[in-house]
């Protein structure tokens, strides 16, 4: 067992995925949040009919570190994934957390590679949207065969990162 400090120093330093447009697309602010302050801070929130988002890929994500730690909107406070929660009440070890989010980071950057292969290289865009967008232009035909191929490739690799995802990290 871990406690919360040590267990978030451990695997979220070396994570970064609920920040890196990998597990969310957006953290939705709560009215108690500094909206001012975060946009002060430079990132770029979004309205949506009555919601505040903050979009991801995170702006204020450095490698797997947040830029804006002390000053983080209260959902980004307050999320812990499966595996953070596992790590801190004893269920897992440590070192099998860290193996999922490597395995994790891995699938999502050959997701990302095949992505950029096919066109797909909006950085500003979660990887779930991207994909999406993706996908629908297959949709609409014309593609090679390689491109094809390359496609196939890609939604195998998005499946096991989905898979995973649900299983070790959404609460
Ligand atoms: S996904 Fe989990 S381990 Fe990774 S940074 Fe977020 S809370 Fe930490
Ligand atoms: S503000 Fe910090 S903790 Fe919140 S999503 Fe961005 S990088 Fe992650």
């Amino acid at each position: 067992m871990l406690s919360e400090p040590d267990a978030v120093a451990r695997l979220c330093t070396a994570c970064g995925l609920c920040c890196s447009g990998v597990l969310f697309a957006d953290v939705e602010l709560e009215p108690h949040d500094n909206i001012p302050l975060l946009q002060q801070l430079g990132l770029p929130l979004k309205q949506l009919k009555s919601k505040t988002k903050l979009p991801q890929p995170c702006a204020a994500l450095d490698g797997c570190l947040c830029r804006n730690y002390t000053q983080r909107p209260s959902r980004c406070r307050t999320f812990e994934c499966l595996q953070l929660l596992k790590v801190k009440n004893g269920e897992t070890a440590p070192e099998s957390a860290l193996t999922n989010i490597r395995k994790a980071r891995q699938l999502a950057e050959r997701a990302e590679h095949f992505l950029d292969q096919l066109g797909h290289n909006h950085l500003k865009l979660s990887l779930s949207q991207r994909y999406r967008r993706c996908i629908r232009a297959a949709e609409g035909g014309g593609w090679t065969s390689e491109q094809l191929e390359t496609l196939a490739e890609l939604q195998m690799i998005v499946h096991q990162l989905t898979a995973l995802l649900q299983r070790e990290f959404y609460p």
